[in-house]
């Protein structure tokens, strides 16, 4: 987890309100390697899709690794939220973005507001919904983007594509309509009205704590640091989390 900070030789771990996260959430798939290693994302799209896309939407495609429309979701939704906000990524440094998915939109919203999984001002409440609110803490407001439901009309064909190609039994001809289809869609995203694509709505900043310092402990089971408001205890000695399940029969467990 990169919520590990080492400060003079020790180590201490930062806690924040989205640090509730389990070990094995699946928002650990976030974690990716710089966007500069490896041949550009961006560069191998059609150049005619290249022509229409923003440099920060290219930024955040490297990021994400591809062009689909779960990023251009999480990219309209981050630049309305900011430009009600009257505010750029960098211009102001107290902003917090909770999301409601953990789709492809939530790289989005990280590349184009700079609130991110490590920083701690990225929350991730686990609701499955394309929902995306940016608060600026200097303003006491943010802005709730969520994308309108039925936006883009079903496409039958897209949907049997995209099975087919998830269960790889597409053919090469399959593979290429589908793909033709899902960037069509990623596009469209882009070119909607802002009141057509979302329900906007301008709401208080919640009583959400900044991030805080907490000490580390050892668990006496793995060796391992934990966070000490993670850890657990057995026998009077700390244990981290998951040593504590592994072994927790019989433990005390002070959680
Ligand atoms: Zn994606
Ligand atoms: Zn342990």
């Amino acid at each position: 987890m990169a919520n590990v900070v080492e400060r003079a030789g020790e180590t201490t771990t930062r806690s924040h309100a989205s640090s509730v996260l389990p070990a094995t959430s699946p928002t650990e798939r976030l974690a990716a390697p710089p966007a500069n290693i490896g041949p550009s994302v961006v560069a191998r799209l059609d150049p005619a899709i290249r022509a229409r896309l923003p440099l920060d939407l290219q930024q955040a495609i490297e990021f994400h690794g591809h062009l689909c429309p779960g990023l251009t979701i999480g990219y309209r939704a981050a630049t309305i939220a900011l430009n009600r906000l009257g505010v750029t990524k960098g211009t102001d440094e107290e902003l917090l973005a909770i999301v409601e998915t953990d789709a492809c939109g939530a790289d989005a919203i990280q590349v184009i507001t700079g609130c991110t999984f490590g920083r701690g001002n990225f929350v991730f409440k686990d609701y499955g919904k394309q929902v995306f609110t940016v608060y600026s803490r200097a303003q006491g407001i943010g802005w709730r983007v969520a994308m309108r439901g039925g936006v883009l009309s079903a496409n039958p064909q897209h949907q049997t594509l995209l099975q087919k190609v998830a269960q790889g039994k597409a053919t090469p001809e399959e593979r290429q309509l589908f793909q033709q289809a899902h960037l069509a869609r990623a596009l469209a995203i882009l070119d909607l009205p802002d009141e057509v694509f979302a329900d906007i709505r301008q709401v208080e900043l919640p009583p959400i704590p900044k991030a805080r310092i907490f000490p580390s402990v050892q668990c006496s089971v793995c060796g391992e640091n934990v966070m000490e408001p993670r850890a657990r205890v057995k026998d009077g000695k700390f244990v981290c989390i998951p040593c504590a399940e592994k072994y927790g029969r019989g433990w005390e467990i002070n959680g």
